[in-house]
C-alpha cells in the first residue's frame, strides 16, 4: 500500500499559526502542524481576512436564531457580514474541489463548527450557533470530511476524521483516473472490511449500487456510491464492531497458522475487546501472521493499513 498521493487539508489559517485573529493573534495547533503536517498538505483560509475586515479587528458574534442567523458586530450592531462571509464560502467551496478534508476553529463565529455561542435578542447567549463561512461551506461540501480542532484532541473522533480524509483521497483518485465498473467494483472490494466496521447495512447499500454496472450512467452510480461511503465511514466505529472485523479477518488465518498462534492472536483481540489493549495490538499480530501467509484478498484491505502508522492514532482508541 502507499501513500504516495498526500492529502490536501483546507483549514482555518490561525491553526497553522498564521496572526490572523481579530485580536492580531494565532491559534497555532501543534499535532495539525507538526504531525498531521507530515503527511498532508495545508489549504489556509481565513474567511474575515478575505472579506476585508482586516487585522486586528473589532469582534463580531452571532446573533438570531438557529434557523436565523446574522454575523454582526459586537461594538457596532449596524455592521453585518454575514451575506459577505456566505457568498465568500460559496466561492472557495468551487475552488477547493481537490481538497481532501477540511479543520475548522472552533467557537468561531466564522469558522465554527458547531456550539458556536449565539446571542438573542435580550443579548443573552446559548452555544446553538454555525460559524456563518462553516455553514455555508458544509453544505456546499456535504461529502467533505469536516472537523474542529477541539474535537480532534478525542482520540476516537481524530482517528475517525483522518481514516474519512485518506478514504476520500483514494476515492478523488479513482474519480480523477476516470470512472469505470472494474475501479468501482475493485475499490468497493478493498473497503470491505473498513466500511463493515462501520456499518453492515452501509456495505450492503454499497454493494446493491454497483451490482448492475452494465449500460448504466457510472457518474450518477458514482455520486451515491460517494455519498454513502463517506456517511457510512463518519459513523463511530465502538470495540464490539472492531472486534468482529478482527475475527472475520482472522478466519483467512484459519488453515494457515497453528494453534499456537491462532491462541495467541485470539487472545490478543480478546484483550483488545476487554480494553486492555488498544487496537493497534492484535492489528499488528494480523499483519505480522499476514506477512509470514500472504493473502492477495487481505492484503488489499485498506482497513488493515488505512493512514500513515507513524500517526499513531490506533495506539489511542
Ligand atoms: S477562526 Fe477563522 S475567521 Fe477567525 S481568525 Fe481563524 S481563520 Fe480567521
Amino acid at each position: 500500500m502507499t501513500y504516495a498521493e498526500r492529502p490536501v487539508i483546507g483549514i482555518s489559517s490561525c491553526l497553522l499559526g498564521q496572526k490572523v485573529r481579530y485580536d492580531g493573534t494565532a491559534k497555532r495547533d501543534h499535532w495539525i502542524v507538526e504531525r498531521l503536517g507530515k503527511y498532508v498538505d495545508y489549504r489556509p483560509v481565513c474567511p474575515e481576512v478575505a472579506i476585508g475586515l482586516g487585522t486586528p479587528r473589532p469582534p463580531i458574534r452571532l446573533v438570531g436564531t438557529p434557523e436565523s442567523t446574522r454575523v454582526i458586530g459586537v461594538e457596532d450592531p449596524s455592521v453585518d457580514v454575514t451575506e459577505a462571509l456566505e457568498d465568500f464560502a460559496l466561492n472557495t467551496a468551487a475552488q477547493l474541489r481537490d481538497i481532501s478534508g477540511y479543520v475548522l476553529m472552533s467557537k468561531s463565529p466564522s469558522c465554527g463548527m458547531e456550539r458556536v455561542k449565539l446571542y438573542n435578542a435580550r443579548g443573552q447567549a446559548e452555544k446553538k450557533g454555525v460559524g456563518a463561512y462553516a455553514r455555508v461551506l458544509m453544505q456546499a461540501l456535504p461529502n467533505l470530511p469536516f472537523e474542529e480542532e477541539g474535537r480532534l484532541n478525542d482520540a476516537v473522533l481524530r482517528e475517525n476524521f483522518i481514516n474519512r480524509v485518506f478514504a476520500y483521497r483514494r476515492w478523488q483518485t479513482l474519480r480523477g483516473n476516470g470512472l469505470t465498473a472494474k475501479a468501482l467494483l475493485d475499490f468497493h472490494a478493498r473497503h470491505k472490511y473498513m466500511v463493515m466496521a462501520h456499518s453492515q447495512a452501509a456495505y450492503q447499500r454499497l454493494g446493491r449500487l454497483l451490482s448492475h454496472l452494465k449500460g448504466v450512467d457510472l457518474a450518477a452510480v458514482a455520486d451515491a456510491y460517494e455519498a454513502e461511503f463517506m456517511a457510512a465511514l463518519k459513523r463511530r466505529v465502538g470495540r464490539k464492531r472492531h472486534v468482529n472485523a478482527l475475527q472475520h479477518i482472522q478466519g483467512y488465518l484459519k488453515q494457515r497458522i497453528d494453534s499456537d498462534d491462532k491462541q495467541e492472536l485470539s487472545d490478543s483481540i480478546e484483550a483488545y475487546r476487554r480494553e486492555e489493549v488498544p487496537l493497534v495490538v492484535p492489528m499488528k499480530l494480523l499483519r505480522h501472521y499476514f506477512r509470514r501467509h500472504p493473502d492477495n484478498y487481505i492484503d488489499q484491505q485498506w482497513y488493515l493499513d488505512p493512514y500513515p502508522e507513524s500517526l499513531g492514532l490506533r495506539n489511542a482508541i
